[in-house]
């Protein structure tokens, strides 16, 4: 059975999950102020955005369209070593605190806004179940939930399936990635006719070298997807 999810950010997610939320900034451990929420204004203020002029968007987007896989790109921030994007997504992975990955989300649909990119779907990449087992949440699925509620395009969720425990990519170079995630996804049946002619966007939470979102895009085309978007909280280089 197949999940979409629309709107369920203010829903759902965050009264629930972050009762017991620290009132300090997890990046730069000031007091938060009332309507501030795990990180101050001034460290998400200080996080370097994505431009459609920027020289890493540009290339990111490049390598992807090179695989014919990928038509488009959109991304909100830029991924910096000991930056504060690096500080929000450790504490969205390792502190589980959720609605991190809503406000990450949010900050994609602007994006995707205000650089008018439509689909009818957001589709986020999967964890493998042992991996979300381990985590309790894939954090893609909580950046397309924090998208669909600035766009209103849904969230098509368990669609895709990753068929193969890989390991983290993090210490590949660019070919053995490439071949580490080699067919790791898979279509649900059901999800081939929500597919088929349609235009996807793929989440992830941050693009390195694109060999993911390619590898799953691959699978998008093969259901016979028209068009398929990237879009990612981050590109690092
Ligand atoms: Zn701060």
């Amino acid at each position: 059975m197949l999940r979409t999810l629309t709107n369920v950010s203010s829903r759902f997610f965050t009264p629930l999950l972050d009762f017991f939320y620290p009132p300090t900034c997890l990046s730069c451990g000031i007091l938060l102020s009332d309507g501030e929420r795990h990180v101050c204004s001034s460290c998400w203020a200080s996080i370097k955005l994505v431009h459609p002029g920027l020289g890493l968007y540009l290339d990111t987007r490049a390598k992807l369209l090179a695989s014919r896989m990928i038509d488009d790109l959109v991304a909100a921030f830029v991924f910096e070593k000991e930056g504060t994007f690096q500080h929000i997504a450790h504490a969205l992975k390792y502190t589980g605190f959720q609605s991190i990955g809503l406000e990450l989300g949010k900050k994609v649909g602007e994006a995707m806004n205000s650089w008018r990119v439509r689909a009818d779907c957001l589709i986020p990449i999967p964890l493998h179940r042992r991996k979300l087992r381990e985590r309790g949440f894939n954090q893609a699925e909580l950046i397309a939930c924090g998208a669909s509620a600035i766009t209103g395009i849904p969230v098509c969720a368990d669609l895709v399936r990753r068929t193969r425990f890989t390991q983290t990519q993090t210490t590949l170079s660019l070919d053995e990635r490439a071949k580490n995630v080699k067919d790791a996804f898979e279509i649900v049946p059901d999800g081939m006719p929500v597919v088929r002619g349609k235009s996807c966007i793929l989440i992830d939470d941050v693009i390195t070298t694109g060999s993911t979102i390619v590898a799953c895009a691959h699978q998008l085309r093969a259901a016979g997807a028209e068009r398929v978007i990237a879009a990612s909280s981050a590109l690092a280089e």
